[in-house]
């Protein structure tokens, strides 16, 4: 008999509704038998009831067995199956009492989403914004990081759409998507021919005169992990990559804004790692699935903590171990125990850039001493995407300190939908701390070592920027608001020897 140890082992199969009542029966009466029959046909059950009340469970079997449906007998434990149970009787609750016909409304829903979504990705979107105001939903998409209006549609039908295909189709509610209620979940669909999956996290959140919705999309399956190489990083950069890869031990930390590709950075990280090299993954939520991580998804819901599974995770014997997000101070603690005891850790943090990532530490309650560990940091990263320009449509102006520069048009043209922006680049810095780093750090002289890096000719992320900006591929203004330090460096007269003084790689 096959032995079921994670949810995630079932692959997306619900119970069976009109068996769930049966199933709820028998998994009340003693804490050791659990049944769960699921649409498949799959008969779920717990080791003591297959010993003990087999019977029952070959009832059960029989009474709700459709002749389209395979029979197939697994065990699990009772943890397992109950959640199951929990979560398909919150699924059958919600129908009732928002009266959803679940078949013909599903299958609806599931199409109108299915024709969003096809639309948003036709777009080249990355996030559908949903938000409700009266009798209306303002539908946007997330396009290059901006978000563009799309139009209007019935506020009863958006929010129906979604609810309903997130009752029949989520893999991980946690909670029933509810609009009263806040609430996250996942379901994954298939679109287009050949058919392409697509993940969908569905996040609500209220504002002002009703509540947001945003639906993040992401499709599944090859080439969807980036590698280093196609981020469009300079080759320094990749070099630098690299050599913290090589390090046994460490804390690595990416650092930036939400939305400006620490998670897809990580990712195109783990691609690099050899496959000599066991990386696990803990994660809240999953993002972006990669097929050679031990992704384990850490459910805050459930009162799981990225410190406490960090802990547990050491004992799989990792040679690395990630954490999807640093964001207290015992995950933080967690990390860099972790490091000081021969395992390279890497996360993403909050933080403006890379010298930066040290104050957020602090900031976050670890001690300067605590920080200040010879060795601890095996690379800090800070980097921002900016709007790359349109090609059709930019054109040139006289810039008062670097003469003319390529700039965002303002009415856009048809092939950048009146954005003026077609798709967003990559820029970063990268800082490996050598030993003398660490006393700066000791006396949190933040300022003293930002000066010495620039003394030593450190790479920033304001002097990427100025390549992309001298490229003719980003505009200045827009990169001035993303990359800090880099508007004032940009009208410093001074600035254009200090800024040009790294190389720039002109297209041909
Ligand atoms: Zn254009």
């Amino acid at each position: 008999m096959v032995i079921i140890e994670q949810l995630s082992d079932l692959g997306y199969s619900q119970v069976d509704l009109d068996a769930l009542e049966a199933c709820l029966a028998f998994s009340g009466k003693q804490d050791i038998y659990a049944v769960a029959m699921l649409t498949d046909g799959r008969l779920l059950a717990t080791a003591d009831s297959w010993r003990d009340q087999f019977g029952e469970l070959q009832s059960i079997c029989f009474d709700y067995l459709r002749s389209d449906m395979q029979a197939t007998w697994l065990q699990a434990t009772p943890h397992i199956i109950r959640e199951l149970l929990t979560d398909a009787d919150g699924i059958r609750r919600a129908r009732q009492t928002r009266g959803i016909e679940q078949d013909a409304n599903a299958n609806l829903a599931l199409h109108t989403l299915r024709d969003m979504v096809t639309d948003a990705l036709n777009k080249q979107a990355t996030d559908i914004h949903i938000r409700l105001a009266g009798f209306m939903a303002r539908i946007s998409y997330r396009i290059d990081g901006l978000l563009v209006l799309q139009g209007n549609r019935n506020r009863v039908f958006v929010t129906e759409v979604v609810a309903a295909a997130l009752h029949t189709h989520s893999e991980d509610h946690a909670d029933i998507f509810d609009e009263r209620q806040v609430s996250a979940a996942t379901i994954t669909i298939d679109i287009g021919t050949p058919a392409q999956t697509i993940r969908i996290r569905a996040q609500k959140s209220p504002c002002r005169d009703g509540f947001t919705m945003t639906l993040r999309l992401q499709r599944i399956g090859q080439g969807q992990v980036p590698q280093l190489s196609e981020l469009g990083l300079a080759a320094e950069r990749i070099l630098d990559l690299n050599v913290l890869l090589a390090s046994s031990n460490g804390v690595i930390l990416i650092s930036g804004p939400t939305g400006h590709g620490k998670t897809t950075t990580l990712a195109a990280l783990n691609g690099a790692v050899p496959d000599t090299r066991k990386v696990i993954s803990l994660e809240d939520p999953i993002e972006i699935i990669q097929p050679r991580v031990d992704q384990k998804y850490i459910s805050h819901h459930h009162g799981q903590h990225f410190a406490d599974m960090l802990k547990v995770v050491l004992r799989e014997d990792p040679d690395i171990v990630e954490v999807s997000e640093i964001r207290d101070r015992e995950t933080a603690e967690a990390a860099l125990s972790a490091a000081l005891t021969g395992h390279l850790v890497a996360s993403t943090i909050h933080a403006t850039d890379a010298v930066g990532v040290i104050a957020r530490l602090h900031d976050l309650g670890l001690s300067a001493l605590q920080l200040a560990q010879p060795g601890l940091f095996a690379g800090l990263i800070a980097q921002r995407l900016l709007p790359r320009l349109c090609e059709d449509c930019k054109h040139r102006e006289v810039h008062p300190v670097w003469g003319r520069l390529w700039r965002r048009s303002q009415e856009g043209c048809e092939a950048c939908q009146g954005t003026g922006i077609q798709g967003r680049v990559m820029v970063c810095e990268v800082l490996i701390p050598k030993d003398e780093s660490y006393g700066f750090i000791r006396h949190m002289d933040l300022q003293g070592w930002r000066q010495q890096l620039q003394n030593q000719g450190w790479i920033t992320m304001a002097h990427d920027a100025v390549r992309f900006i001298r490229r003719g591929q980003v505009d200045w203004q827009d990169a001035g608001e993303l990359v800090p330090g880099l508007t004032n460096a940009m009208i410093r007269k001074d600035a254009r020897n200090e800024l040009g003084a790294c190389k720039i790689t002109t297209t041909a």
